[in-house]
């Protein structure tokens, strides 16, 4: 359910005065305002490092931002969107175009090992993929761009997004679920950009990739249904651990064989089971795992292989197969024309020899339903930092963000607002 809180707190409104500047103004006025801002910035984000809160359940971490967006004085605010998720507007000085930066809330079942002042005093929940960054960033940026608003030639929408590491069973969430209560309309949105903290990347670089940044996800799930008998008497059987064997290596040749080799592909199988006791050949087996791809149509042809693999292989045995797709997304595809167009946005905000090309991830991200609906664009902010020990990978319990990325991150995610709203006023300036 929506709810919408508008509380026009003049008071609030005088803490953040907005800054009136000219194009050039504008663009020199980012890094100050950024970096003004950091203290805070840090201060949120150490706040919902300590608290953190699992998929679809970011009660706290969403009062955290509508409080602080309100402070700062922003009124158009709605809260509950997708469960726990928050959507602002900032309006400029013209209604339209409107861009959207979205950050995710959400934390991991990890018990925290980094032994930081302000660790996670949830037990077993962690933020171990870099989310309160990327809301403390956003939340910066706001800030920076509500000073600016005035000096905007349009809106810029700030989404703050539950449940990118995926709902609980049984429940709908994240991206999927924003986008199907509107958060892309009203106003609408033309372009989305969003970012992920990369532990591989050092502080002060943020890497781009034009096309496939990141894989599509999609989990399988397989049953394998055979005959059950005696295992001394296996001619009596249909025997689905035999077929298993059978099934996941024929579905490895889909990346070995079938799928054109210069294209990034994975098939893995996670699980396997199947069989209670050792003399007792079972009636099923069940196997799940992923399928991986950068390309949209790379994953339906090999979507398509896995099934004609499994269901022929399973049939050649006597065995039936039952194959489920569920939990995907297609992948952080970024489109091509807007790098292109907002590459100088970044060289812009953090210098030339800190916009690095990226190779393609195999990872994951919900933000690429954003980027199936309108043009998005996805980045990488280098947080590694050996001094401060934040060396270790994503989803790991020793996860350490250096927290002098978060300038970073909200120049980057400011400047890009600001330049993509420039060029699409210049493509098409208002009517005199
Ligand atoms: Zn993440």
């Amino acid at each position: 359910m929506k709810r919408c809180i508008s509380t026009g707190l003049v008071a609030a409104i005088l803490l953040v005065p907005p800054v009136t500047a000219g194009a050039q103004d504008v663009q020199a006025s980012v890094q100050p305002l950024a970096d003004q801002t950091a203290p805070q910035a840090v201060a949120w984000r150490r706040q919902i490092h300590a608290h953190p809160e699992r998929s679809n359940r970011e009660e706290k971490t969403s009062q955290l931002v509508a409080a602080a967006l309100r402070e700062m004085g922003i009124t158009e605010i709605k809260t509950g969107v997708a469960h726990h998720g928050v959507v602002a507007l900032i309006r400029g000085n013209r209604p339209a175009p409107v861009v959207a930066l979205r950050a995710d809330m959400d934390a991991l079942p990890v018990q925290e090992a980094t032994g930081l002042p302000f660790a996670s005093q949830n037990p077993g929940v962690m933020h171990a993929c870099g989310h309160d960054a990327h809301t403390a960033i956003l939340l910066g940026a706001a800030k920076v761009l509500f000073q600016l608003r005035e000096s905007l030639p349009g809106s810029v929408k700030l989404v703050f997004q539950p449940s990118e590491e995926g709902a609980p069973a049984g429940e709908e969430g994240g991206a999927a679920l924003m986008i199907k209560e509107g958060v892309l309309r009203d106003p609408e949105v033309s372009a989305i950009f969003g970012l992920h903290v990369a532990p591989d990347l050092p502080t002060g670089q943020v890497a781009y990739r034009a096309g496939g940044l990141m894989a599509s996800v999609d989990r399988f799930r397989v049953t394998l249904r055979g005959r059950q008998s005696h295992a001394a008497m296996p001619w009596l059987s249909i025997d689905p651990i035999v077929v298993s064997a059978h099934v996941i290596t024929a579905i490895q040749t889909i990346s070995s064989r079938r799928i054109d080799a210069r294209q990034p592909i994975v098939v893995s199988v996670g699980v396997i089971q199947g069989g209670q006791v050792w003399n007792i050949i079972p009636e099923q087996v069940v196997l799940e795992g992923t399928v991986r791809t950068h390309d949209k149509a790379v994953r339906d042809e090999a979507i398509g292989l896995f099934r004609q693999l499994v269901e022929q292989t399973a049939a050649a045995h006597g065995a039936r197969a039952e194959i489920e797709f569920s939990g995907d997304h297609a992948p952080v595809w970024n489109d091509p024309e807007l790098v292109s167009r907002m590459k100088p946005a970044l060289i812009a905000a953090l210098g030339e020899a800190n916009v690095v090309e990226s190779p393609p991830v195999m990872v994951g991200e919900d933000f690429a339903h954003y980027q199936e609906a309108i043009p998005g664009m996805f980045v990488f902010l280098g947080v590694r930092n050996e001094a401060v020990g934040a060396v270790h990978p994503l989803h790991t319990p020793q996860f350490v963000l250096d927290e002098a990325a978060l300038p970073v991150g909200i120049r980057t995610l400011s400047q890009l607002a600001i330049d993509y709203l420039r060029s699409k006023t210049a493509e098409s300036p208002p009517a005199k």
